[in-house]
């Protein structure tokens, strides 16, 4: 079985601009290129999973989500091939327009879906995320560990989210090197 990185998107990849849709305005995050290589070498892959309710509030269509993802492959791909995202997923849903889902963080149905699809043993992998909905996701989804990173919104949506996350007892990272190198060292 193989094991895998889980990484949010918006605030972890890429600078998170509330319900960024447009390629044009998708710009990556420092250390995510070092990172990805980083999970490679150690044996995981790395496959993002991303709540874009932005889809359900009519806010931009699917294929937005796709054209965003594309721009960051081919910023990563500057970097090698071995920076490359290996998987890609999202939910399209709010609860309050189309009902409960089961993948809408902090549910785990990305990533059980993820790990369905590649063969990963969920209790040998990790979360990463900006929010904490995306780490109690991860525990959600029997993962070993997840860490957050301090790369959000806003200074203020970091100081929110990093208080949650330290009282819900996960480790804080202030990038995402920092993040998989803790949790590497951790596991
Ligand atoms: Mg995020
Ligand atoms: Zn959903």
């Amino acid at each position: 079985m193989k094991k895998a990185f889980f990484l949010d998107r918006d605030g972890v990849l890429n600078v998170e601009i509330g319900y960024l849709h447009e390629a044009e305005k998708t710009v990556l995050l420092p250390t995510v290129a070092e990172a990805v290589k980083l999970i490679h070498a150690a044996g995981f892959m790395a496959l993002v999973v991303t709540n874009q309710s932005g889809v359900a509030k009519k806010m931009y269509p699917v294929e937005n989500i796709m054209e965003v993802n594309a721009r960051l492959q081919r910023l990563l791909m500057a970097y090698g091939p071995d920076a490359l995202i290996d998987g890609w997923y999202f939910c399209p849903h709010d609860p309050e327009i189309t009902g409960e889902c089961d993948c809408r963080k902090p549910k785990p149905g990305m990533i059980l879906q993820a790990a369905a699809d590649f063969d990963i043993d969920r209790g040998s992998s990790f979360m990463i995320g900006d929010r904490i909905h995306d780490l109690h996701a991860g525990i959600n989804g029997g993962c070993a560990g997840a860490c957050l990173v301090t790369t959000g919104f806003s200074e203020e949506s970091n100081a929110k989210h990093r208080q949650a996350a330290l009282a819900d007892g996960f480790p804080v990272a202030p990038d995402l090197i920092s993040a998989v190198k803790l949790l590497l060292n951790a596991g």
